[in-house]
């Protein structure tokens, strides 16, 4: 399976599938071969507004109905989703290139979100508050927020998706969906999806577009919208953050995150050496903004670790998502190899060593894609570039450490704090270093990351919000009080 059939390439908007009002398109290209897979509809601000029109109409209804109604479509929605996951991981791999069977199980997660906001939709509480006067009466109720502007990233297509999709409708939103101008068609196919199991018109839009600023000022200036979620750039969430800022939208965003991945003398050796590999490579060639971005190793064990870490590094398959065995696929685009080659030359140039990979991969069946070799840097510090920033790729700076308050202080020296995680076998220290660390997840002996249960989100400069668990579907309400004085 190599082709696009399952998506038109069109947008979709009030129930129907639209070209852009101006007739332009634009090709989505496959990173690991530079071949184009298809044509999408490159929309503007028009097609975003007449989006938005459309939600503001649809929120009226859609809001009002029972939370079970709107749990059944979720449910519908999340059945009709596994049952495509090939279909849907097949367009994954050909337009963010990461290999099928990561991309399958990503399909599997994402719709995991699906299944848990159909459940929350149901246990969106109230509360009756004591009045201090008898005769008066005080209750709160949870009421959806609105029109919803969800802006969503490439690394993750159907994931980041769902992740904020299915909270808002849960809870009664309507959404304009913009997905990255890289990987369009896993969304569309999820549109596809929600108009099949009947989601009334309107309530899902998704609308497409090679210049994301354009649509982004529409939904920014647009008072229909009342609510901007995002997954993206640190950089570009703050641009969304201070024009958000003019009408008070209410904003939840995941953005970047510069990760420690702290190993103590006394972890579980083999399953901690898997588990460095698993969270800085195995996950879209490290562009997750969770990948371990510092590998943190006490001294004690920092030769034995590092050696195995390089061993299994240099055993990783690389190459195109469909070629079987393939673990690492390309990295997105140009931009982001360069960027990826820039920190570990700079790296280099300032005496760390890479005991592994070192640079991109150009021979062969690698002539066409962005694929870089998977990296091993030691002798780094943190004066480098490539611990203080994002790196986005599949490269592993080691650094080592003595004492655990040393540690600490190290990992929480960044204006990140999204994902970070610690290796032990010590009990008191789980609980210490997991309480220190100014991040929004700590994984203990666990690389697995987030799941739907749990809250997830960043402290500091990663983000805003949270992200599944209860807490999900409240990002998109709003609380109300009512105060009622009974009559005599
Ligand atoms: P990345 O570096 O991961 O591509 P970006 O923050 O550039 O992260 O992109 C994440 C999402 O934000 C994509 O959907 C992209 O189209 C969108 N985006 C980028 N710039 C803007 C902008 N100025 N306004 C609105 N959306 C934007």
């Amino acid at each position: 399976m190599t082709t696009v059939k399952d998506v038109s390439g069109q947008m979709y908007v009030n129930g129907q599938w639209v070209d852009a009002k101006s007739g332009k398109t634009f090709t989505v290209q496959n990173p690991a071969t530079g071949e184009a897979v298809a044509t999408v509809a490159d929309g503007g601000a028009e097609d975003a507004r007449l989006a938005i029109t459309r939600a503001s109409e649809a929120f009226k209804s859609w809001s009002r109905l029972a939370p079970v109604e709107r749990s059944r479509v979720l449910e519908k929605a999340f059945k009709l989703m596994t049952d495509r996951r090939d279909e849907l991981a097949n367009l994954i791999t050909l337009e963010n290139g990461k290999p099928i069977e990561e991309a399958k199980k990503e399909v599997g997660f994402a719709v995991g979100y699906l299944d848990w906001f159909a459940g929350e939709a149901r246990r969106v509480y109230g509360e009756m508050i004591p009045s201090h006067v008898a005769n008066r009466r005080l209750w709160m109720i949870r009421q959806p927020v609105g029109v919803v502007a969800a802006i969503t990233p490439w690394n993750f297509p159907a994931t980041m998706i769902t992740r904020k999709i299915a909270p808002a409708l849960a809870a009664g939103c309507t959404v304009v969906l913009k997905p990255a101008e890289q990987t369009p068609l896993t969304a569309l196919g999820i549109a596809k999806v929600f108009h099949e199991v009947g989601l009334p018109p309107g309530v899902l839009n998704v609308v497409t577009t090679l210049y994301p600023e354009e649509m982004g000022r529409e939904f920014l200036v647009n008072r229909h919208v009342r609510k901007i979620a995002f997954t993206g750039s640190t950089e570009v969430g703050k641009l969304l953050m201070r024009a958000a800022a003019d009408q008070l939208k209410r904003v939840s965003f995941e953005l970047g995150g510069n990760a420690p991945f702290i190993v103590f003398d006394d972890a579980d050796f083999d399953a901690t050496v898997d588990a460095a590999v698993a969270i800085k490579y195995l996950r879209v060639a490290g562009q997750s903004c969770i990948c371990a971005n510092r590998v943190y190793v006490q001294e004690g064990i920092a030769d034995r670790f590092t050696k195995a870490f390089v061993e299994k590094v240099k055993a990783i398959k690389v190459g195109t998502g469909f070629e079987p065995g393939v673990v690492v696929g390309p990295l997105i685009n140009k931009d982001t190899l360069e960027k990826v080659d820039r920190l570990v030359q700079a790296a280099v140039k300032q005496g760390a060593k890479a005991t592994a990979g070192g640079g991109p991969l150009k021979d062969g069946a690698f002539a066409k894609g962005n694929f870089y070799a998977p990296t091993v840097l030691q002798n780094v510090t943190e004066e480098m570039a490539v611990t203080r920033e994002e790196i986005f790729g599949p490269v592993a700076p080691v650094l080592t450490f003595r004492t655990e308050q040393e540690v600490i202080e190290r990992a929480n020296n960044t204006t990140y704090g999204l994902a970070s995680y610690l290796f032990t076998k010590d009990m008191g220290r789980v609980f210490r270093v997991a309480e220190a660390l100014e991040y929004g997840l700590v994984g203990v002996n666990d690389a697995g990351g987030y799941t739907h249960e749990t809250p997830f989100g960043g402290f500091k400069e990663s983000g805003i919000g949270r992200e599944g668990g209860k807490e999900g579907i409240e990002e998109y309400m709003e609380v109300k009080s009512v105060v009622v004085n009974l009559p005599k």
